[in-house]
């Protein structure tokens, strides 16, 4: 009790001379763990944003799987991209009890209502993968770093034209190459991270013009794909061929910044006549090693995707969501990157890596990702 009541003391004077965001994210965790029944048994909400893509799904079991063997309750939840479906799922988990809440957002800034429903009623909130912006009713923040994914893309471009060497050194080819770029969805934070990342490794190759972008389209709203749909990625991939690639002239890579969308650019390019022995598929990138995309690395048509191991984040996730619900202070290692609007999220990074023919036996089966089975 006696302890209780300094904590608080502690608290409000920390409040009173004012904190820094995460320092003061910090004290709104305690506060609301400080204030609640033990953590045993609890239920925790998780709420991913669809089934259509696969990784999501592998998120939603690591996530119950890992927080059940703790032994909590868990309510998974999907909504196919809705973002009114999701803002009711968060809702209807809070008034179920819910004591934690996980959330993938599908829209980042949709969701303000929900997490100020979740604070009145101090339930804790960890953004998970994609940062919910515009509230400062986040409290930490587990995802990959996403502005390496963004340079690894890029890098694994370069090193696919042959411009580097995939130890980074330069590589033997000069150039010049056509390439057309992609975006994810404009109301996901990573969209921009990722965006970000990939730009600055090709921004000095598109100032050298050993990179053309012969649509000339690179500003992120002009490339990005709303809900990271395959069908829209398609189309704009048909209308680039149509229109900038007549009489002759091949593009020799696109920058994919997800696999479901990589699928979607490799279809429109197989439609235009690509993916043949005298006219050979673009290097094009993906994310997230998703099964279809590694098998289509394997058959030679995608040339890298970027791995991001859901087993980790799960599990990086469901440590936060513990050390929360018990009154401790979970471990983040980036307090300055994670802006949301309102305040710098408490975060932990995880690595992402680039995988392609070479390296996905080592990656994805030795890790015991995938069996070899699932690839054939
Ligand atoms: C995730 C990526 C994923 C994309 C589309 C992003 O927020 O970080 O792993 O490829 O959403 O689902």
């Amino acid at each position: 009790m006696k302890r209780r009541k300094l904590v608080s003391l502690a608290l409000g004077l920390a409040l009173a001379f004012g904190m820094t965001a995460c320092g003061s994210s910090q004290k709104t965790a305690d506060k609301k763990n400080a204030e609640k029944k033990p953590a045993a048994g609890a239920l925790i909400g998780v709420t991913m944003p669809t089934r259509s893509s696969e990784r999501w799904i592998h998120d939603g079991d690591n996530l119950k799987k890992q927080l059940e063997q703790l032994g909590y309750k868990v309510d998974l939840q999907y909504a196919e991209n809705d973002i009114p479906t999701q803002a009711n799922q968060i809702d209807n988990q809070i008034t179920k009890g819910a004591r934690l809440l996980v959330i993938a957002s599908i829209d980042g800034t949709a969701l303000t209502t929900q997490l100020q429903k979740a604070a009145d009623k101090n339930v804790p909130v960890i953004s998970y993968d994609r940062l919910i912006r515009n509230s400062e009713n986040v409290d930490y923040y587990a995802t990959f770093d996403n502005y390496k994914v963004g340079v690894e893309q890029a890098t694994s471009l370069l090193v696919g034209l042959g411009l580097k060497k995939p130890d980074g050194s330069e590589g033997t080819a000069k150039g010049p190459f056509n390439i057309e770029v992609f975006a994810g969805s404009p109301d996901d934070n990573n969209a921009t991270f990722f965006y970000n990342g990939a730009m600055g490794v090709l921004k000095p190759y598109l100032d050298k013009k050993t990179l053309v972008v012969k649509s000339g389209q690179t500003d992120f709203k002009t490339i990005a794909t709303l809900r990271w749909e395959p069908e829209r990625a398609q189309q704009r991939m048909e209308d680039l061929l149509t229109r900038s690639y007549g009489g002759g002239t091949k593009v020799q890579g696109v920058l994919s910044p997800y696999d479901g969308l990589s699928i979607g650019i490799l279809s429109a390019l197989k439609s235009s006549g690509y993916g043949t022995a005298g006219q050979p598929y673009p290097i094009v990138t993906g994310q997230d090693a998703e099964v279809a995309s590694v098998k289509s690395i394997i058959a030679g048509e995608q040339y890298s995707t970027i791995y991001k191991d859901t087993r980790q984040l799960a599990s990086v996730t469901v440590k936060m969501a513990d050390a929360v619900l018990k009154g401790n202070k979970p471990q983040v290692n980036n307090t300055k990157d994670y802006d949301n609007g309102e305040k710098v999220v408490p975060s932990y990074l995880l690595n992402p890596v680039i995988v392609n023919k070479d390296n996905y036996k080592q990656q994805l089966i030795d890790t015991g990702y995938y069996t070899a089975n699932q690839l054939q």
